[in-house]
């Protein structure tokens, strides 16, 4: 009996396992049309210095615009195009388009806010400077208006060619920011190594201030070292004022969250630019990312 039972699970297992392959090739291929299809888009989420309420910076996040499941998250569909060895052209897609919208809203107004574009791991090692290049030309975007997210993943392979890809992003004009701060696994020493003018605290820190006393520790331990760094400080998944009032008070005033703006699409961001700003300009945000 047991043994039957055993058998039997382990069918159900490999026929779960059959669905579960199939779903994936069928999303793979999904994913592949979906470049072509213009079914990718960006949406865009403003971030807030807490002192002075301007707008400071604008982080591009991808959205897979799926015909019958909606807007996919790319915490979900990026592990399989790296996978498939479509990463590369996502990124460059996201970077040209990101490029794009910002010049956009510079022929609008918007003057000193930076876009932040996040940068795979694969695209960061393969030619990611090129293909910086390209977009800039193509859009003919002010390289100042740029700023790189890259994680603690695109830095662990080879750490020379990590500090030579960033200097010359720097020497562009462009600011380079580690997102995710704290949850890979590198040594801290990459900081003072690298040319790094922000660090983001991760949202998994963030969410539990200020009622938890160790997280309020490892917060306001970030903060003083980005501090000493001379680093821009950016606060991610801030939701609630308690959040913002506790990391504005450690010295981190620069949030990105919820709390003041949900990702939207370019649209929905140009409407609140405007409301933020007046009608025919947008340019009164003079504060830059600080950093
Ligand atoms: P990330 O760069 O750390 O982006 C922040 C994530 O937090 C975004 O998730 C954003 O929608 C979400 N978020 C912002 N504020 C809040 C909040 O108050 N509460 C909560 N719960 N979440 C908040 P999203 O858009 O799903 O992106 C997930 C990750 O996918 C990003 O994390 C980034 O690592 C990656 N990603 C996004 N866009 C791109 C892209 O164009 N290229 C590449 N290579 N990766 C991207
Ligand atoms: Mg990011
Ligand atoms: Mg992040
Ligand atoms: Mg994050």
């Amino acid at each position: 009996k047991a043994k039957e039972g055993g058998r039997n699970s382990y069918q159900l297992y490999t026929a779960e396992m059959n669905v579960v392959a199939m779903d994936r090739l069928l999303t793979q291929n999904y994913l592949r049309s979906a470049l072509q299809q213009d079914e990718l888009e960006l949406f865009y989420q403003l971030q807030f210095d807490s002192i002075s309420g301007q707008v400071v910076g604008i982080e591009a996040l991808l959205r897979w615009n799926h015909p019958e499941l909606g807007y996919v998250s790319p915490a979900y569909f990026i592990p399989m195009a790296e996978e498939i060895g479509i990463i590369v052209d996502i990124d460059r897609w996201v970077l040209r388009q990101a490029c794009r919208q910002r010049k956009l809203w510079q022929q609008q107004g918007l003057e000193d806010v930076r876009i932040s574009v996040n940068i795979s791991a694969l695209h960061f090692r393969h030619d990611l400077i090129k293909s910086i290049q390209l977009a800039l030309k193509e859009t003919g975007l002010d390289p100042r208006l740029l700023t790189l997210e890259v994680t603690e993943g695109c830095l662990i392979e080879d750490i020379e060619q990590a500090s030579k890809t960033l200097t010359r992003a720097n020497e562009l004009g462009i600011k380079n920011s580690i997102d995710d701060f704290g949850t890979g696994f590198s040594a801290l020493s990459y900081l003072t190594q690298l040319p790094f003018d922000t660090l983001k605290i991760d949202a998994s820190f963030v969410r539990k201030l200020p009622f938890d006393q160790q997280e309020c520790q490892i917060v306001a331990t970030i903060i003083a070292m980005a501090q000493g760094l001379n680093l821009g400080i950016v606060a991610e998944g801030v939701e609630t004022r308690e959040q913002v009032d506790f990391l504005t008070k450690k010295g981190c005033s620069i949030m990105q969250g919820y709390l003041y703006c949900k990702p939207a699409n370019a649209d929905n961001i140009s409407t609140q630019l405007l409301e933020l700003y007046g009608t025919g300009s947008v340019n009164s945000a003079e504060v830059s990312l600080s950093a």
